[in-house]
């Protein structure tokens, strides 16, 4: 395996952040939960934020859009799969990706953003790809707060709500963290800070996050979004998150210039080209 600088990737290392950049794949449309903050569509350019893309990769495609992301961008350091659902309700789609990418650019890191929910039968697989940093978005530690944020979780064929569903879920975040530690990886633990339903929450995922091995915590604010149950909330301002971030660095690491980028981002974060590459993605979907 090729030994890599796993300090080129933009969003674990700020300093690197105006010289290394990534893309997300968008090979992974299904989900296996459903947040309360989340709605997925396809759109060009008019949205930047999560779980939005301007269309779905198969592997194959996926590599051939590869190819001239970096024609484009030779800076990008990252090829990392966010979506547009988990990579884990994907799991056959996001290891080809993986191996394709692999084959083909062994220089470049890989990263991955999940839930937790289903990565724990992949741990090795990702291990022996040389997936470098690992996101897994955990935004409540106790099942009571999760069940405000998730309105079901999928296990196989059954789903659970409610409390159920979010114990069920949180056992696998924590579990996930531990393995992927376990095998080397580097975590960045996503935490969603949610107005009225875990802003005085977030502390205590920042401890037991640590407790677990994480190496970073990513406070990121809602984003309200039209046509979910959380539309109506406001979003944070600095006044919360940066309180937040300063207590929650006594446990562990803070991100702090996290751009909540799109499914398809592509660039330095802070020169997001997925619009001017939305026609070449959407050329390689065909
Ligand atoms: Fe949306 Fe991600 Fe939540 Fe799935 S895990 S519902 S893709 S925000
Ligand atoms: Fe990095 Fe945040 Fe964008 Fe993810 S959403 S690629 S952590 S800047």
């Amino acid at each position: 395996m090729t030994t890599k600088d796993t300090s080129k990737h933009p969003c674990f290392n700020k300093e690197t952040a105006g010289s290394c950049g990534r893309v997300h794949l968008p090979v992974a449309p299904k989900c296996n939960i459903q947040c309360n903050y989340c709605n997925r569509k396809y759109d060009c350019v008019n949205e930047s934020r999560p779980g939005v893309t301007s269309g779905v990769l198969q592997p194959f495609q996926a590599a051939e859009y590869m190819d001239k992301v970096l024609e484009k961008e030779p800076r990008i350091t990252v090829a990392g799969i966010a979506g547009p659902g988990d990579p884990f309700a994907n799991p056959a789609e996001v290891l080809e990706t993986m191996r394709l990418i692999n084959k083909k650019h062994p220089h470049l890191l890989f990263c991955l953003s999940s839930n937790g929910m289903g990565i724990l039968p992949y741990l090795d697989d990702i291990a022996e790809l040389g997936v470098s940093h690992v996101t897994i978005t955990m935004s409540a530690v106790d099942p009571a707060i999760g069940a405000k944020i998730y309105s079901w979780v999928k296990d196989g064929n059954v789903v659970y709500r409610g409390e159920k569903g979010a114990a069920i879920l949180l056992d696998r975040q924590l579990a996930a963290i531990k393995g992927l530690k376990e095998r080397g990886i580097i975590v960045k633990v996503n935490s969603i800070v949610i107005p009225g339903v875990n802003d005085d929450h977030i502390v205590e995922v920042a401890k037991v996050a640590a407790s677990w091995g994480a190496d970073i915590q990513n406070i990121i604010p809602l984003k309200p979004t039209a046509d979910t149950p959380f539309a109506e909330l406001p979003e944070p301002t600095g006044e919360l998150i940066v309180p937040l971030r300063k207590e929650a660095k006594c446990f562990i690491d803070q991100m702090t210039h996290c751009k909540r980028c799109r499914a398809d981002a592509v660039g330095l974060l802070g020169d997001d080209q997925s619009a001017s590459l939305c026609g070449t993605l959407q050329a390689c979907s065909k």
